[in-house]
Parts: C-alpha cells; structure tokens; sequence
C-alpha cells in the first residue's frame, strides 16, 4: 500500500500537511519459552516535518520496542507481524536488507538508550563519525566528509578539536552531544531519541534537549523523544503519546494533556508529577504494570484503574479521536463530548 492508498483507507491521516512519519497497524510479538508477548500492539500514529513527539509510559510498556520495531531492528525471539512505517513516502518495512540499512541515518536516525556508553574507547571521535558516513555515502571526497563531521559537531556545540578526541576525554554531556551529531550526519528525515537525558545531571539533561531542539529546527526533522520524564517532556516537545501494555492509549498536544487528559491511565501519570498544590505529597499508581505475557481481559489498564466498570473486564476498547486529533482508549472516553464548543 503506497501513501496515497493509506490516506483513502485512512482519512483521519490526511492533513493540510502531508506527514513525513505514518507508522500504521504496528505489531510486535516476541515469542520466548514463557509464551507469547504482544510488545507492540496495532500502533498507528504520524508526525509532520518538524513536529516532536514525547512517549512515555512505565518500564515494559513497548516504548523501546517502538522505536527498534520503526527502524527495523527487533531481533529474535522478537518478530514483527505487520503493519508499515512510512518515512516521507518510503515504506520502510518493504525495503530489502541493504536498502533498510541505507535507509537508517539517511532517512531515519535511532539515538539508543545509553547510547553514548556505545562509543568505541579505543577510536578518535572524527574516525568513527567518518565510518558512519562512508557506510552510507558514495562518491565524497576525505575532506568532504571530514568537514560534514565537523558541521555536525558544530551543530550540537562542539568545537571542532572534539574530531581528534577520544571519548574518555568528554564529559556525559559532550558524549551524548556527539551521538546526536552522528545522527544527524546524513540530514535524516525522523530522529528517534531513546531516553537521551538519562544518567546526566538536570542542567546537561536541559543542556541535550536544547541541542536535539535546535538540531531539529536546523534540519527540520521530526523527533521523537522517548523517556519517562513527563516534566521534562513537557518543555520540549509538540504532543505526548501515553504508551500502556504495548498499545497508545492516548495521543494528544502537549496542552491537552497537561490541562486536561482523558484517559484515566494519562491522568494517572500526569497526578504523579509534583505540584505546589500536593505540598510534597507524591501520588502514586495503584498496583504494578502487567506482564505482556498474562495481559488482563478487556483493557489491559482495568486491574488498576479507579473508573473500571464491568465492560472494562471484558471488551477491549478500541482507538477513537475527537476533531482535534486526539486520541484515545477507553470505554468512557465521550470524543462526541470533546467535539463539542465548550461554553
Ligand atoms: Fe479504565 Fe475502563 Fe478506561 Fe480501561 S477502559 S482505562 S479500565 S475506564
């Protein structure tokens, strides 16, 4: 199906801007000798050139699988069982080996969790920015290259010596910086970060974000940052998607999901952040994430959810958006309500 099929069959796609993103019926399952786990579950969502994209949820819930599932790197017992991602009209998952291969840094970029520990120790910096470029660029001279590398670096504030450093020379930030140049060596389309703030203080945490930020506007590429920090998130990105038991159970701006989520699992998340209102007093979510292995009946969400009614146990609930684009999963979900002026 080309993007032109999926927007007849998908309306609700169509915008006044063509998405550079559209992931669309992604489904992961991994099979291990405890049984099956559905990690991803008929996941669709798209993102606009330039847009940035939170994903957050608790540990378990598919977001890392997510990200590996759009770049196509789920290793077995994992096994991807459908859908397609569209990265600016490229059907990622129809591509043969060689042409995925190519396809990642130039046309979708994967920043991994701890990525900056994934430094060689024993290579300068500018070789290994240099081998991530000749893997992927044809017909470009030494220096050519040599000055796209220190472009990059430049671009998330680095000097231009850090080409001839090692990385046991750099601090966590600069580190982190230069996994973000690597990735935005070949101008990629779609940058997916995996928590790139992790194990770093607050001021660099702000720091990388500023830089992925700028990066982004520079390149005009849409992100998406993945992480756990929702206060963080908030400052950094257009719209929020809530992950919960591998399925996106709600996509909204950024505003509405602050001031006014839905879904009683967002609302959870959202009661967990501190306020000057809770004086202190930290809320927690009843009960712990389910195993993929044994999800709950109905919605996966029900065994902890304070609004559970009898449905909740026994009919799944399935996407619905409002005119605003937001979407969500759960039976009391009212989008006729959302569509609604308000008064
Ligand atoms: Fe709670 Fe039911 Fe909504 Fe699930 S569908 S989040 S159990 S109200």
């Amino acid at each position: 199906m080309n993007v032109e099929q999926v927007q007849n069959t998908h309306p609700e796609l169509v915008s006044a801007e063509t998405p550079v993103l559209q992931v669309q019926n992604l489904e992961v399952t991994y099979y291990t000798d405890a049984g099956r786990a559905k990690a991803l579950d008929d996941l669709s969502f798209s993102l606009k050139a330039g847009e940035k994209l939170g994903i957050v949820g608790e540990s378990g819930s598919g977001k890392s699988t997510l990200a590996l599932a759009m770049m196509q790197m789920i290793k077995s017992p994992g096994r991807i069982e459908g859908g397609q991602v569209y990265v600016d009209g490229t059907e990622l998952m129809a591509l043969n080996a060689e042409d995925m291969r190519r396809s990642r840094l130039q046309k979708i970029a994967y920043i991994p969790q701890g990525a900056m520990n994934s430094l060689n120790p024993v290579m300068r910096i500018g070789a290994q920015m240099v081998d991530a470029v000749i893997s992927h660029v044809e017909n470009e001279s030494k220096a050519e290259t040599k000055e796209r590398c220190m472009l990059a670096l430049e671009s998330v504030d680095l000097a231009r010596g850090t080409f001839k450093m090692f990385p046991h020379e750099l601090s966590g930030g600069m580190k982190q910086r230069v996994c973000i140049a690597i990735g935005i060596l070949l101008q990629p389309q779609v940058i997916i970060a995996d928590e790139p703030t992790s194990a770093l203080d607050v001021v660099t945490q702000r720091q990388v974000m500023e830089t992925i930020d700028r990066v982004r506007k520079k390149i005009n590429a849409a992100v998406i940052l993945i992480g756990h920090d929702m206060g963080l998130m908030a400052q950094f990105v257009d719209k929020v998607a809530v992950m919960y038991a591998g399925r996106l159970v709600e996509v909204s701006t950024v505003r509405q999901m602050f001031t006014d989520p839905q879904q009683p699992y967002s609302k959870a998340l959202i009661n967990c952040l501190p306020n000057l209102d809770n004086k202190g007093v930290f809320q927690g979510i009843p009960g712990l994430a389910p195993s993929l292995l044994r999800l709950p009946g109905g919605c996966a969400f029900h065994p902890r959810c304070e609004l559970a009614r009898d449905i909740c146990k026994t009919s799944r609930p399935e996407p619905q958006s409002d005119k605003s684009g937001r979407s969500v999963i759960c039976h009391l979900f009212d989008k006729e309500a959302q569509n609604e002026p308000s008064s």
